[in-house]
């Protein structure tokens, strides 16, 4: 008989502690959710206020961007991709600043306004196939992928470009492919392609990128030294496949490694 007086408010208690547990998860997971969207909104509030200082700062290198605002289309790509995702988690709270960020392996992602210039630069219209050498944390690839209908891009570091193809992949961008690779030789069997970025400065463009530019087709890359200053340089290929260069604009990149000399 006592065993089961015992057990009769144990089980009640069990019972009735069911409703209580579900309850606190109820409520737990409602604050998280409160918590993320919260977050979401402060996120969306800095990278509002990150176009404005875009904005703000192309007007003031408008004479060297021989334009005063920016494609509103490159905007659009540039209000529409998460930034902090694209960061380290540490990072996190800067994702929003207009700076270059270390993303390991002693890389950066590029400042925002940089990614913003070199996009627009290269007029992506419609359609357009795009090359990236130096995927790094995967955000201008982003950024491309929103105004291009494809976007290759290749990454030297393999411990880079397996984490940028998991995190494009897990943001849903499904036009990008991600190779770990030499940028300097192109992605060939892709080629050619409408635009070419390279985010890494070497001294030279690189022939076999000019080879796999389409006629009619824009190139940006930085030009320079890791220590002499470095000029973003605007590379078109011309109906007939004559190329003009055109300086635009002093910048500071990580270098373009690799066998090439
Ligand atoms: N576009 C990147 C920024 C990249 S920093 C972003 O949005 O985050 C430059 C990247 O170029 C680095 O990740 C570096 O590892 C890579 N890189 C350097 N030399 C390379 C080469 N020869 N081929 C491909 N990637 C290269």
């Amino acid at each position: 008989m006592e065993g089961p007086l015992i057990a009769e408010p144990s089980v009640t208690m069990t019972t009735s502690s069911i409703p209580v547990t579900r309850i606190l998860a109820a409520l737990l997971f409602a604050v998280c959710v409160q918590a993320g969207a919260s977050d979401t909104a402060s996120y969306e509030a800095e990278r509002r206020a990150l176009l404005r200082e875009i904005e703000r700062d192309v007007r003031e290198t408008a004479e060297y961007l021989n334009r005063r605002e920016l494609d509103p289309r490159v905007m659009a790509a540039m209000a529409a991709v998460p930034r902090h995702e694209f960061v380290r988690p540490e990072d996190r709270d800067l994702a929003y600043a207009n700076r270059p960020l270390p993303i390991g392996y002693g890389q950066t992602i590029s400042q925002p306004y940089i990614v913003a210039v070199m996009t627009d630069l290269l007029e992506p219209a419609k359609g357009c196939r795009a090359l990236e050498v130096g995927t790094g944390s995967g955000y201008q690839a982003a950024v491309l992928s929103r105004l291009c209908e494809k976007v290759y891009t290749l990454e030297i570091v393999e411990g880079l470009g397996q984490q940028a193809r998991a995190r494009l992949a897990r943001l849903g961008y499904t036009n990008v492919d991600v190779r770990i690779g030499d940028g300097y030789y192109g992605w060939p069997e892709a080629a050619p392609f409408d635009v070419i970025v390279v985010t890494a400065v070497a001294g030279h463009i690189p022939p076999p990128l000019l080879k796999q530019l389409k006629p009619g087709g824009r190139m940006v890359l930085p030009v320079g030294t890791r220590f002499t200053t470095q000029q973003l340089v605007l590379v078109r290929k011309l109906d007939d496949g004559r190329i003009t260069t055109r300086q635009m604009l002093p910048v500071a990149f990580v270098p373009l490694t690799g066998g090439h000399d």
